[in-house]
């Protein structure tokens, strides 16, 4: 018998990639999720698995446990929009999916003895001075801008995390994920890859934020929730936090450059404003998820980007 699981925010990009692969993997699974960024169509082929149900349900509510099943083993808490454009469309709703969902879902593993991972992210180093990221690097977020409700939310909930594990000696697991892309990323979710995506085979202008020298480290998909998988079922003990991302790193312009290559668009690049306190550089150190996990990606981003973009190219 697998592991009775529960996913949150199991309906979004990752989250859905994860039900599909514990599902292969033998558990049961159970996807909580306010379908506030997620979409049917991300988990539909899955309704008619009988190890598959869906709750629809908002993280940050009251921790009620019904209709949750009361045997959970295992709690993947995914539950929050990632994408900035989302994010800060209700800022205070999104700490409270941070914070109050961790609290939630910590009740929970501590009530049902479950296992829990964190979905925490390279946000926590906000506009890092420091690179690449460790993760002993404490960051440099601005506490008051914009991306604060996500990267506050993010850093409160992994104190949470380390203070259940020290009060209560709940069994965690948090994972730092650098920017990830691949199928099911909504074609309208704002963040770059998408963005570049869908423009390039519209035929659009590429839109560049700032002067596109800024960079980021992207991890395809299926490299990101097999690392995800082996955290949960990583030592006793291990409770991380655990950089998980690709190291390649690139400017905007060069994935600009490399979108419009593999999409053979002869879209235009038009230059927009930097949004506020949009990191500069970001690449992640992945040391510890090579020594503890015995993890580095596999995909390059050429081949990533060509399976994306024949997704997105699908959905046209
Ligand atoms: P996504 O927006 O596609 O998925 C998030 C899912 O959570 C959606 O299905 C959404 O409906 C659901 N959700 C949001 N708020 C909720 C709430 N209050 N209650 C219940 N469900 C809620 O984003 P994603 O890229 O799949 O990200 C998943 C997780 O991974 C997030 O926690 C995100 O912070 C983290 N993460 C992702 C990336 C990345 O590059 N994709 C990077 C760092 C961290
Ligand atoms: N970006 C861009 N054009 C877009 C969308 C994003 O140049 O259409 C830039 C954005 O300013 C940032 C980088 O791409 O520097 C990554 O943005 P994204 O929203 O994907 O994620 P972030 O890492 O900022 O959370």
């Amino acid at each position: 018998m697998g592991a009775n699981v529960l996913v949150t925010g199991g309906a979004g990009f990752l989250g859905s990639h994860l039900c599909d692969h514990l599902l292969k993997e033998g558990a049961s699974v159970v996807c909580l999720d306010n379908f506030m960024t997620g979409q049917e169509a991300n988990i539909a082929h899955m309704q008619n698995n009988p190890a598959f149900s869906v709750v629809q349900r908002d993280v940050a509510d009251s921790v009620d446990q019904s209709p949750i099943p009361s045997i959970i083993e295992e709690i993947y808490n995914l539950a929050c929009p990632a994408s900035p454009v989302h994010y800060q469309e209700n800022p205070v709703h999104t700490l409270q999916t941070s914070v109050w969902g961790a609290f939630n879902m910590l009740e929970l593993a501590r009530r049902t003895d479950a296992k829990i991972l964190q979905a925490s992210t390279s946000e926590v180093y906000g506009d890092a001075l420091l690179s690449p990221q460790t993760e002993s690097y404490h960051g440099n977020v601005n506490p008051i801008g914009i991306r604060a409700c996500y990267d506050e939310g993010k850093r409160a909930a992994e104190t949470l995390f380390f203070d259940y594990h020290r009060l209560y000696e709940t069994r965690i697991k948090v994972v730092r994920i650098f920017n990830t892309y691949g199928p099911r990323m909504h074609p309208a979710d704002g963040r770059v890859v998408s963005n570049f995506i869908m423009q390039a085979l519209r035929g659009e202008d590429i839109t560049i934020y700032g002067d596109g020298r800024q960079t980021r480290s992207f991890c395809y998909v299926d490299d990101l929730i097999e690392v995800i998988y082996r955290m949960m079922h990583s030592r006793e003990g291990f409770t991380g936090p655990v950089n998980i991302g690709n190291p390649g790193e690139f400017t905007m312009l060069e994935l600009a450059e490399r979108v419009l290559s593999l999409t053979g668009s002869r879209s235009k690049l038009v230059f927009k404003p930097l949004p506020q306190d949009d990191p500069k550089q970001r690449k992640p150190d992945i040391g510890r998820a090579k020594t503890e996990l015995g993890w580095e990606p596999k995909v390059p981003l050429d081949e990533g980007l060509t399976m994306t973009i024949d997704w997105f190219k699908r959905g046209l």
